[in-house]
Formats: structure tokens, C-alpha cells, sequence
């Protein structure tokens, strides 16, 4: 297995102070220096263990507070030191407040794909992502989407869904239809680092799952009858995996959190961590703060070998060998939230890697519900002709659900 994604935090810096946010420092205003910029993508780029296409995903604070200046050196250096010729994509993660035209030209120009942080119409979106003073940001964000459109980037959008998001998802669906958004993910509002708390504690376990099955839902109704030209993470990954398990009955989902160096992240100063990005800066004492080394001073070869990357590597393969005798989710999520939990729980030392208590597996009962559920017209649900494998064609995509 080879690296595909290297997930890069230039600064932990933010100009908005999101209610639910888990990056720390983000008041530092340091950022990834020249020389460590140099040694990062030149250490990357030269190893063996990158493979032939690899994405590098700016993120983790706000990334445009680095500076237009460092982006345009980073992609001189990619260019400079990409001796295998590998195919690199640039991915940005932004609250776009800070998009204006030049940045918008420049990330058209390079070709960055851009994720949105949105969090849907004013009562959600300024309340929960306001600025250090406490003023929303959603009109900034807007602007930000525009000028983007205007250099022909079309940016997917990420949004949190904190309690009072569930309970609104009609307002949630109009905002980000009526705003032309093609592709939208959603997050649950996690406890995380810095983040020890979330608005779904306000209910309990079975009335959260309750209602973000009635979100979900709900979601399903609107965009199937909405029949709008926008993919849904959830829905598209969720029947993506059924027509995996019906081309292949023995089909197993394999996150890349799961897998040693597929993803790695790199900090500010060079450190480097595997597994999920979440765990980089993690406190925890058991693991060593997930730092498996420093590409100043370790090769990434070096720190495969490395006896903390030996045992992460064990602990993250228990705890999915446990959710494989465990859960009857298993095929369709292949363990990634219970290992990545050890990380967002807290506190450290943690016991043993377990499935006992992933949130993730109430949360992923709803997801057969849509497609068993009666369409407006009273009929079942089907998966089309031209997209069934069984009848030859390629793989399902949700709009192709009617
Ligand atoms: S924009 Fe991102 S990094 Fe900044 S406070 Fe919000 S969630 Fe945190
Ligand atoms: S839903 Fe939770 S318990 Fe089940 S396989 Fe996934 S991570 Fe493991």
C-alpha cells in the first residue's frame, strides 16, 4: 500500500472561531516556514512509498491565513521536485471568507479543488461559525463562492450537523439548493481535541439517532424529489458500497484510516502522523502524540519502521479485526470510526481499541432505511437498469436511484 493522500496543515491560524472547532493554536499565527515546505514535498515526492497519484489536501485551520505567497512557492516546489513524474491533485479545505479575486485566479489557474466549510442559512451558519468578535460569516463565505464560480471553480461543500442542524433539514436542503452546491458532505458535530463537548449530547443516544435518522431522511426526500444535480456524499458512498456487495458478495469496505501510510499528515514543523488526520496533535500519552517522526531529520521509510508505527499499526488492525466479529455494519464501514474514536474520546491513556462504544454504529442504521423506504408514488425504490452491474453497466450513482 502506498501513500495517497497527505493531508498538510501550513498553519493552525483561523480568523473565524467556530463553536464546535477542534484545531488548537488557532490564534498562532505561525506558519510552515520555507525550508520545512522544501523538506516536506521534497521528502515526499522522492519516496518510494508515494503512490503514482497522490493528493496533497491543504487544511486544518484556515490555510488561506498562510498567504497567497506560500502557495505560489508550494506548487513551484511540487513541480521542481516531482522527479517521478507522479500525478499530484491540490485539494484546499477553507471557511472562504478570505477568497477574493486573485486568490480565486490563482486557485483556478493551479487547479486546486476547493471544499467550503458552510454551515447553511444564517440562523445555523453565523451563529455556529462566527468570527474572533462574534460577527457571523456567512455573507463572506458567499462572496468567497463567487468568486470562485467566477474562475469556473465549483466548490463541494462541508457541513456540520450540530443539533439544531438536525432539527432543520428542510432549511438546510432549500440553502444549499437554491445556492447551486453540487457536492455536499455532512459532519456530525464530534467531540475532538480541543472540541470536549457536542450539542448532541443534548439528547440522549436513542433520541440523537432518532433524529438523524429523520434528518437523513428527510434529506433523501427532498433531493430525490427536488431531482437536483447534486451528489450527497452520504447517499453516493452508501449505494456505491451496496453495488460493491452486490457485484461481490464478499466485499469488505477498506478505509484508508485504516491502512498504514495510506494517509499521512504533516504538521507546521515537519511532524508526521498516519492513519487518520485526526489523530495528528492528538494529546495522547499511549501513542506518543501520533508523532512517528520528523521529516527534518526521518525519512519516511524510517518512520515505517518505526516501533510506535509497528504498534498503531497492531492496535488499529484489533480494533478492526474486533469490529469484523462485532458489528453487523462491518462490510460497509470496515471499522474506521472505532480506531479513529481512541483519538476524539480522550482521555489518554486510552484502553484498548473497541467497538463497544462507536457512535457510528447507531448512526449507520439509517442507512438502509431510504432505500427501503416507500417512494412519494407508494413503489419501492430501484436501482436503474443502465447502472445495475448485474445487468453490465458500470457502478450505481445515487441519482440514478429513482
Ligand atoms: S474555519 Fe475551520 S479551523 Fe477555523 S474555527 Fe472554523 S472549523 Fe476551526
Ligand atoms: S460502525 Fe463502528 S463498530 Fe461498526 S464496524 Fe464501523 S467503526 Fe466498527
Amino acid at each position: 500500500m502506498k501513500i495517497r493522500l497527505v493531508v498538510l496543515q501550513p498553519t493552525s491560524l483561523c480568523n473565524l472561531n467556530c463553536l464546535y472547532c477542534y484545531v488548537p493554536g488557532r490564534r498562532d499565527a505561525r506558519i510552515m516556514s520555507e525550508e520545512t515546505l522544501e523538506v516536506v514535498i521534497r521528502a515526499i515526492l522522492e519516496s518510494d512509498l508515494v503512490d503514482d497519484q497522490v493528493e496533497f489536501l491543504w487544511h486544518a485551520g484556515e490555510p488561506l491565513t498562510a498567504g497567497l505567497p506560500f502557495y505560489e512557492r508550494a506548487v513551484e516546489l511540487i513541480a521542481a521536485h516531482n522527479s517521478h513524474a507522479r500525478t499530484v491533485w491540490n485539494a484546499i479545505q477553507t471557511n472562504g471568507t478570505l477568497l477574493d479575486d486573485t486568490w480565486a485566479r490563482f486557485l483556478a489557474g493551479h487547479r486546486f479543488s476547493v471544499g467550503l466549510s458552510m454551515d447553511g442559512p444564517s440562523f445555523l451558519h453565523d451563529r455556529q461559525r462566527p468570527t474572533w468578535g462574534g460577527r457571523g460569516s456567512l455573507a463572506r463565505t458567499l462572496r468567497g463562492l463567487h468568486h470562485l464560480r467566477t474562475h469556473g471553480i465549483e466548490p463541494g461543500a462541508l457541513c456540520v450537523l450540530t443539533r439544531k442542524a438536525l432539527l432543520h433539514p428542510d432549511a438546510l436542503f432549500e440553502f444549499f439548493h437554491e445556492n447551486s452546491i453540487r457536492w455536499l458532505g455532512f459532519n456530525v458535530e464530534e467531540i475532538e481535541n480541543e472540541h470536549r463537548t457536542t450539542s448532541l449530547k443534548e439528547a440522549d443516544t436513542s433520541m440523537m439517532v432518532k433524529e438523524y435518522r429523520a434528518f437523513m431522511e428527510r434529506i433523501w426526500q427532498l433531493w430525490r424529489s427536488c431531482a437536483p444535480d447534486m451528489v450527497i456524499r452520504e447517499f453516493e458512498d452508501i449505494v456505491g458500497l451496496i453495488a460493491d456487495k452486490l457485484e461481490n458478495p464478499s466485499y469488505m469496505r477498506a478505509p484508508y484510516e485504516t491502512e498504514p501510510f495510506r494517509i499521512i499528515t504533516v504538521s507546521r514543523d515537519g511532524d508526521v502522523s498516519t492513519f487518520s488526520p485526526e489523530f495528528a496533535g492528538a494529546a495522547s500519552v499511549q501513542y506518543g502524540g501520533f508523532r512517528l517522526g520528523n521529516l527534518h531529520r526521518e525519512s519516511l521509510a524510517a518512520m515505517t519502521a518505526s516501533p510506535l508505527s509497528g504498534r498503531l499499526s497492531r492496535d488499529v488492525a484489533e480494533g478492526v479485526r474486533r469490529c469484523r466479529q462485532t458489528c453487523a455494519y462491518f462490510d460497509f464501514c470496515g471499522g474506521d470510526s472505532c480506531p479513529t474514536n481512541t483519538s476524539k474520546t480522550g482521555p489518554w491513556p486510552q484502553p484498548r481499541l473497541s467497538p463497544a462504544a462507536c457512535i457510528a454504529k447507531p448512526l449507520r442504521t439509517w442507512s438502509w432505511r431510504p432505500l427501503n423506504a416507500p417512494t412519494g408514488n407508494g413503489s419501492q425504490p430501484v436501482l436503474c437498469e443502465r447502472c445495475d452491474p448485474r445487468q453490465g453497466a458500470g457502478r450505481y450513482r445515487c441519482r440514478d436511484i429513482r
